[in-house]
């Protein structure tokens, strides 16, 4: 029987999305048929797009979409660093906080204010259950942790993350200053 040697090994990689609005999610699945492509060196392990519960440990690759609007958000951020090899803050809401923070000006207060009673229907009330407190600010991955690449764009191309995630499975930085930022 053949060995299995590193480089026939797959990668692990994970997505995930925190203050986002999934359009980065979107424009990955927009790589259309070139996920067969990936599909061949990678196991997507952790995603959206798979029924995992749990972020697993030994992850190669994880792309995170959104800034850090939340506890929640916080909490799962620092379960991925030391259980990922190379973070990646995908999207320009990872790298800059992007349209998360445009409540940071007003605080959390008047922003939970504004939303659920100013704009509330019938029965104004901020929620208490169900809804994770909200962060003092929405700040972008690498104010908590460690950032191994950036791939910007509101959202970024199809075609730049295709580019992107081959040029980290064959173990190359991803050089993305000649790729267009809102499409090829
Ligand atoms: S970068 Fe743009 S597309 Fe991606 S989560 Fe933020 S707002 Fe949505």
């Amino acid at each position: 029987m053949k060995k299995e040697t590193k480089k026939d090994k797959k990668l692990r990689l994970a997505t995930i999305w925190l203050d986002g609005c999934s359009g980065c999610h979107m424009s990955f699945l927009d790589i259309d048929e070139r996920i067969l492509l990936l599909a061949e060196k990678v196991d997507i392990v952790f995603s959206p797009l798979v029924d995992v519960k749990e972020f697993p440990e030994d992850v190669d690759i994880t792309l995170i979409e959104g800034a850090l609007g939340t506890e929640e958000d916080l909490h799962k951020l620092m379960k991925i660093r030391p259980r990922t090899k190379i973070l990646v803050a995908f999207g320009d809401c990872a790298i800059t906080a992007n349209i998360p923070s445009m409540r940071n000006p007003f605080g959390t207060e008047a922003t939970l204010n504004h939303v659920y009673l100013e704009m509330g229907a019938d029965r104004p009330q901020i929620p208490t259950q169900g809804v994770p407190p909200l962060l003092p600010r929405a700040l972008p991955l690498h104010n908590y942790v460690k950032v191994d690449v950036f791939i910007p764009g509101c959202p970024p191309s199809a075609d730049t993350i295709f580019f992107a995630l081959t040029e980290l499975i064959e173990g190359r930085t991803p050089e993305l200053s000649q790729m267009t930022r809102f499409g090829a």
